[in-house]
């Protein structure tokens, strides 16, 4: 996903406008079922994933996009800004940006990412943010790109030209860059190692379980790894290929992200995911979680760690919406045609 401050608030002018006629679609049978969508969505958010849900369910609440956009851009003065990086869980470090996720992973064998900025950011906002948590970006060995959008492979093709780093992929996304290539020069790293589902990725001491989540993208791929927290274990997996789209994730994806969001659910149950890492970490708010780090207290909890059920509650909040969502497309598909550029109030890039 990507988006601009200015794109939020000229979406953001949109809903305004846009948003409380396509709400009072009260003829379609779907809106029933849209509503306990909405409403299972804001039982397993609780309290911890209140905002989750607000994010991804509103578009379909409202019908447009543009809510969730808007929301975000309220929240955040500055959604492309800079952010100050954190150590997040043993030798783990958010190194990423108020909107979009980058983690670095120490290893015995060097440093590991995952995802990697928009294209130039490498030089100008990664490298620096490796620095100040004391990486060398020399040591930079492995990017695992969780999916083929420029602002998460964007630094990718700067590692493997300056480092050698390896860059791994999922087979489908590589397809999806190279028969789409990014319009800004040095967005796309060179087709390097293919990942599918179940797939291990050993570097040193570490070790990353891909696992295939498509829809966002048609092979974005999730990681889930061991974490240590003052060398207390826990397991951690990132959802590599989040969205909250309703015009921008078109009809054939939906169930594909929906058997998605089905198997993280079953593996984190069957690994005890008890952490949750996200490529755009506003959209459950770990952002707030991620800076509590810088000034925790010793013997303080880390607020990363959710529990089991909180893993649990936080995949039903993503399932729940999207369920919602797909309801949403549906009635709007069936109103104005299956172009959703053509949709009144959406906000499509
Ligand atoms: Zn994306």
């Amino acid at each position: 996903m990507r988006t601009t401050f200015k794109g939020l608030m000229a979406a953001a002018a949109l809903t305004v406008l846009g948003a409380p006629a396509l709400a009072q679609d009260s003829a379609s049978p779907l809106l029933g079922d849209l509503k306990q969508h909405v409403a299972a969505a804001h039982q397993a958010a609780g309290k911890d994933f209140g905002w989750a849900a607000d994010m991804l369910c509103l578009n379909a609440e409202y019908g447009g996009d543009v809510i969730g956009e808007f929301y975000a851009g309220k929240r955040m003065s500055d959604i492309d800004g800079d952010f100050e990086p954190v150590q997040v869980f043993d030798g783990v470090y958010y190194v990423g940006l108020r909107e979009i996720g980058v983690y670095a992973i120490k290893t015995s064998a060097g440093v590991v990412l995952i995802d990697s900025l928009l294209p130039g950011q490498a030089e100008t906002l990664l490298i620096p943010h490796l620095k100040k948590v004391g990486i060398d970006p020399a040591q930079v060995k492995y990017v695992i790109v969780t999916h083929g959008h420029v602002d998460h492979m964007g630094g990718a093709s700067y590692f493997q030209d300056h480092y050698k780093a390896k860059v791994a992929m999922t087979g489908q996304d590589w397809d999806f860059i190279e028969k789409a290539p990014a319009a800004e020069p040095g967005a796309q790293p060179k087709r390097d190692q293919v990942v599918k589902d179940g797939d291990k990725i050993t570097v040193g001491d570490r070790t990353f379980t891909i696992l295939f989540t498509p829809g966002h993208t048609p092979g974005s791929l999730s990681v889930l790894m061991d974490v240590k927290d003052h060398g207390v274990a826990h397991k951690a997996l990132l959802f590599g290929g989040a969205g909250w789209g309703l015009a921008a994730m078109p009809m054939p994806m939906r169930p594909i992200y929906a058997n998605s969001l089905n198997h993280l659910e079953t593996e984190a149950a069957a690994n005890h995911v008890d952490v949750a890492l996200e490529g755009h970490p506003f959209l459950s708010n770990s952002l707030l979680r991620i800076a509590q780090l810088r000034n925790r207290k010793e013997g303080a909890p880390n607020p990363l760690v959710i529990g089991e059920d909180g893993y649990k509650r936080y995949i039903s909040v993503f399932k729940e919406c999207h369920a919602a969502s797909t309801d949403r497309y549906q009635m709007l598909a069936a109103k104005y045609g299956t172009d959703p550029k053509k949709w009144p109030g959406q906000f499509v890039e």
